[in-house]
């Protein structure tokens, strides 16, 4: 054993909640307190220094139906920075304890026939292990790693704004792999939690005119930082959904019309609201791109005939891997994505509020200093 006792924010309950409803972080977490394991041969222990917290893990503390297959007790979190204190026994090339880095969050199967983890393509991997899903993650205080899944840190990044290099690094996984934007292209978003709006940043980069969706109760936090950014915002509701807002007529911040006649050049989905993709399909130019980065709770009715007769392309995104993870640690060091901008910070002591904010969309992006 390592001896330190360490603590770890951990799932435990599978009580169903609604979206919104934090009385889901008292009933389904709590605090542990724990030693680390004796480290194998390949395996790092690290401090966890910066983790954030992502939808998804929102999502297990609500045990939403898509989320409900963690296993439990499970110490959370996937989205950090951190600290190398000491290495098992074994080779580690050019690590160094005290180096900075991320792990990656999809870590694979690591089974030599897997055609997905032998081209590293370990977010691909049908059997793949997810660090804070399968095994326990960033919300504990030290973490035990292994050393060919981490990304050390590039040109000087702040850990603070580490801690979002795997949010990032899956939009930048659907803005360059699978979204060809070009300059020029109006590029609808919809949803804006963190991955819409880094969605909508990048778009942005990449030279497009962006807008970007939300419903009434993102109003006041989410679209008004994408405002601030002079994104173009929509606010759809049960009365005026995105089609009618887009016939209506949306302006960008020049008051020029955006889309044309209602429709964009490329739609990316990030509200994992199926009511909104089977609507939001509608917009989309004839072979154009539904390009797709939330996974939904349940069967979405999307009307397919429309879709054949538009000839409009579905992209999936899942994940990321190493490359994605280099980019986004580029991205951030650059500014290219303003990480300041959209980040909460919270001690660890405050982590159930960090958890309860997050959950009534308080916040954009709650980040947490873990020691
Ligand atoms: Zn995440
Ligand atoms: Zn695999």
């Amino acid at each position: 054993m390592n001896n330190k006792i360490i603590k770890g924010f951990s799932l435990h309950g599978s009580e169903r909640f609604h979206p919104g409803e934090a009385e889901a972080v008292k009933r389904n977490t709590f605090i542990v307190e724990m030693e680390m394991p004796e480290l194998k041969e390949g395996e790092i222990l690290a401090e966890t220094l910066y983790t954030a917290i992502c939808e998804s893990d929102v999502n297990a503390t609500l045990c939403k139906p898509n989320f409900d297959w963690i296993q439990r007790p499970k110490v959370i979190g996937h989205e950090c920075s951190a600290k190398i204190l000491k290495f098992g026994p074994g080779n580690y090339g050019s690590l160094k304890v005290g180096d900075l880095f991320n792990p990656v969050a999809q870590l694979g199967c690591r089974k030599k026939d897997c055609p997905a983890c032998r081209s590293g393509k370990w977010n691909l991997c049908p059997d793949k292990v997810i660090l804070g899903y399968h095994k326990n993650g960033a919300f504990g205080q030290q973490m035990v790693l292994e050393s060919d899944r981490v990304v050390p840190f590039t040109g000087g990044l702040n850990p603070e704004f580490g801690a979002i290099v795997e949010p990032l690094s899956v939009v930048v996984n659907a803005i360059y792999s699978k979204c060809d934007i070009k300059p020029g292209m109006d590029v609808l978003v919809t949803g804006c939690g963190i991955m819409g709006l880094m969605a909508a940043e990048l778009a942005r980069a990449a030279g497009a005119r962006v807008a970007i969706a939300g419903i009434e109760q993102d109003r006041n936090v989410r679209l008004k930082a994408a405002r601030k950014r002079n994104i173009t915002t929509v606010v759809v509701s049960p009365e005026k959904n995105l089609l009618t807002r887009l016939n209506e007529g949306v302006r960008d911040g020049q008051g020029l019309l955006f889309g044309t006649k209602g429709k964009v050049d490329l739609l990316i989905e990030c509200s994992g609201v199926p009511q909104a993709l089977a609507e939001a399909i509608y917009t989309v130019k004839p072979e154009h791109d539904v390009c797709l980065i939330a996974t939904y709770p349940n069967d979405v009715e999307l009307d397919m005939t429309y879709i054949t007769r538009q000839s409009l392309n579905i992209k999936g995104v899942t994940g990321s891997h190493r490359e994605h993870f280099m980019i986004a640690q580029k991205l951030l060091v650059q500014g290219a994505f303003p990480a300041a901008h959209y980040i909460n910070l919270y001690d660890f002591n405050h982590i159930n509020e960090a958890f309860a904010d997050s959950i009534q969309t308080k916040i954009i992006k709650a980040v947490i200093k873990m020691n």
